[in-house]
């Protein structure tokens, strides 16, 4: 029969900060293939409605399947580390990411696709290249939201929303980066809506990893 029609407009790519994860009051566990570079890592590629809404977990009957990437498990460990606790291989943070998002996108990806292209956009970003050129560093230090944001922005020619947590000892600090993709999966965009979420504060730690 024919394909459904998506049921989504637009991806966040969201990317997380190790640093940020684990230097909370929750903590963090590297995985069995070791300390993750100090370097952003991929959270997920999340379809995403321009009302803000989104689809998920769209096909029970697709569940994740390790040897459909098996050529990928290296670049997965290096930028889609998982760091929640207790210590995995990754396996199942990928898994859960593709069964409640990946499968919502199934018009224009399988699994093996959907990895790849989240690993693809990733790379074409460089974000932490484009912050340290803008002279923000994973340093302990404090930046504010204009200058993450400009780096970016300069760098990469996308602007992304930047969502903060607070670490052990409240301070906010650089935790995710969503950037959005169009429907495809193939490119970079404006995003048509920002995600929901709390303000950053003036001064936000980037934390060292
Ligand atoms: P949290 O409540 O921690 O922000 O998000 C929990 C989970 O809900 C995320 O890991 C993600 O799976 C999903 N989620 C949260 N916000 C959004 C959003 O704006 N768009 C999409 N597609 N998923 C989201
Ligand atoms: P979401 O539902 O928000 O897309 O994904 C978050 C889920 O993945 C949670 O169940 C969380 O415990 C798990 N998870 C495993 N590893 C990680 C990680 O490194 N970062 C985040 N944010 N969640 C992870
Ligand atoms: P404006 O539209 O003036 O840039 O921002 C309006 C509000 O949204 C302000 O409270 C500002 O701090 C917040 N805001 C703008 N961009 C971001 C962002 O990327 N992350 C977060 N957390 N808040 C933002």
């Amino acid at each position: 029969g024919r394909a459904a029609p998506p049921d989504y407009d637009f991806f966040y790519l969201v990317l997380q900060w190790p640093g940020s994860y684990c230097d909370t009051r929750q903590s963090c566990c590297y995985p069995k293939s070791g300390k993750p570079a100090a370097d952003f890592g991929i959270h997920g590629l999340w379809p995403n409605r321009d009302d803000g809404s989104y689809p998920q977990n769209c096909n029970p009957d697709s569940e994740f399947d390790p040897s459909k990437v098996s050529d990928l498990l290296s670049s997965l460990r290096a930028k889609w580390p998982t760091l929640a606790c207790p210590t995995n291989d990754g396996l199942r943070f990928w898994g859960h990411e593709w069964e409640k998002h990946g499968t919502c996108a199934s018009n224009v990806f399988d699994e093996h696709g959907y990895f790849q292209a989240a690993l693809r956009l990733r790379d074409r970003l460089g974000v932490l290249r484009a912050l340290a050129a803008g002279g923000v560093r994973p340093d302990g230090g404090y930046y504010t939201l204009d200058q993450i944001k400009g780096a970016i922005r300069d760098g990469t020619g996308f602007e992304p929303y930047v969502e903060c947590n607070r670490d052990e000892s409240g301070n906010s600090q650089l935790y995710q980066l969503y950037f959005c993709v169009n429907a495809a999966g193939d490119s970079l965009v404006e995003c048509p809506i920002l995600p929901r979420g709390r303000p950053c504060g003036s001064r936000i730690e980037f934390p060292a990893f």
